[in-house]
């Protein structure tokens, strides 16, 4: 599905848009591959940015990358770059509101597309991928493929459902998909990635499904909120709370057989206890006030305070664990397995000068450009990750600074209370 399986050998140009945190780790990584990526091109908003991480490639890769300034909501601007640059794909690394500017310019232009966030729109909370599924026929028809959400939660952890339903069970019956950073980076409080997109999903209800139904449950920050201990490999116990997460609307769609599917991530005490505070005041707010005849919209004047993610790296200690725990059936036996990944903050800063959320996520976007710019995946279409073949995206993890573990385990715990 999604594949021929052949590789074209093939050199191609990749351009990157965004320069935070996870658009530079895409462009280290693609500059690493002289032989996969032949010109590499990094845009954003704010030229130095890309200037910023044109000299570190120079410094630990030794080449040098193009860089240009765009503004992605801007549909004739980045038509412009395009055609001047003539990317073959588009590593889309900016906020998931320039979703769909970005790929009516790759329709435009004749140029594949990968995003690593659901869409959504500055005024409404909430994501889902209906806006960007209807590109489909317009992608079919050009010939182009587009890859959503190709970072780790979604894209690696779509990637391990797929390669568990097609290596490992006849049917995978419950996921639970566990997202522990254990790091510290020395801040009282700081978002990993982009502040406004995080702090808008993780103060969402949490919400689950199970049997075909979607099932809500108090945010992270309220009373009744869904949590339990896990113990993770490396990095031991910790505590670890439902939340709604974007890749199980499609895994709910293309996991065949499944009953439940589940999204945990680790919290500190002191990070809820700031995240509560600054949400009861109003910090977190989308909508905007006024502020001595000025329009402020709290959670972009909260996302000014707090430190940029890109710019934790430096002090990071500690590791990211993020895997599925999935059971279901096979040859008429019950089988449960744990699929993971063990990253390291001061690792990921030696080699591409980034942290490990950053580098878990530009990790996976290059590799799917890898992928589509050497012909193994070469389907026309709008595809979630789980839909294409995840054999070869699984060796390239092992060999790009992704390894996975697969052991048989014990079923994810019962929760209590709504679970
Ligand atoms: P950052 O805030 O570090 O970077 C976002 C970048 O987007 C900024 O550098 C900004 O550019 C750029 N940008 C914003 N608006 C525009 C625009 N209109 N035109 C051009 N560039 C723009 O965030 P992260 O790098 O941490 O996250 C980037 C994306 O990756 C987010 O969508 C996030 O949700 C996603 N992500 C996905 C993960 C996954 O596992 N799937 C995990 C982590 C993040 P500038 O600074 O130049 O203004």
């Amino acid at each position: 599905m999604g594949s021929t399986g052949k590789i074209r050998n093939s050199k191609g140009s990749v351009l990157v848009i965004g320069a935070g945190g996870v658009g530079a780790v895409a462009a280290h990584k693609c500059a690493q591959l002289t032989n996969v990526f032949e010109h590499v091109m990094l845009a954003s908003r704010t030229l130095s940015k890309c200037a910023n991480v044109r000299n570190e490639i120079r410094v630990k890769s030794g080449r040098d990358i193009q860089i240009a300034s765009v503004d992605a909501n801007k549909v004739p601007e980045l038509v412009a770059l395009i055609k001047k640059f003539r990317p073959d794909v588009i590593i889309n690394a900016a906020l998931p509101y320039q979703n769909l500017s970005i790929m009516d310019a790759c329709l435009e232009t004749g140029v594949h597309y990968i995003d690593t966030a659901c869409h959504e729109t500055p005024e409404c909370i909430g994501f889902e991928y209906k806006a960007q599924w209807a590109y489909q026929d317009r992608f079919k028809t050009k010939g182009l493929m587009a890859v959503l959400g190709c970072g780790f939660d979604p894209g690696v952890t779509n990637v391990f459902a797929a390669y568990a339903q097609k290596n490992v069970f006849d049917e995978i019956h419950h996921i639970d998909i566990l997202d522990c950073n254990a790091g510290s980076h020395g801040r009282h409080f700081s978002t990993n990635f982009n502040t406004e997109i995080n702090l808008r999903e993780i103060t969402q209800p949490a919400r689950y499904w199970k049997d075909g139904n979607w099932i809500e449950a108090p945010t992270i920050l309220d009373k009744g909120c869904v949590h339990l201990p896990f113990d993770y490999p490396c990095v031991g116990t910790k505590d670890s709370y439902l939340l709604y997460h974007e890749e199980m609307e499609s895994l709910v769609r293309h996991i065949k057989g499944l009953r439940r599917i589940r999204f945990w991530m680790t919290f500190s005490e002191s990070y809820l206890t700031h995240l509560r505070v600054l949400r009861n005041v109003g910090l977190t707010g989308i909508d905007a006030v006024d502020h001595d005849g000025s329009k402020v919209v709290p959670v972009r004047f909260l996302q000014t305070l707090l430190p940029e993610p890109a710019s934790l790296a430096p002090n990071y200690t500690g590791k990211t664990v993020i895997g599925n725990i999935m059971t279901g059936v096979k040859d008429n036996r019950k089988k449960s397995v744990y699929i993971y990944n063990v990253c390291d903050h001061a690792e990921c800063y030696d080699e591409v000068c980034a942290q490990a959320i950053s580098y878990t996520s530009g990790v996976p976007a290059m590799i799917a450009a890898m992928l589509i710019i050497s012909g193994v995946w070469n389907d026309a279409g709008v595809f979630n990750v789980e839909q294409l073949d995840p054999d070869v995206f699984m060796d390239k993890l092992n060999a790009h600074g992704l390894p996975w573990q697969i052991v048989g385990r014990e079923p994810f715990p019962e929760a209590t209370g709504v679970v």
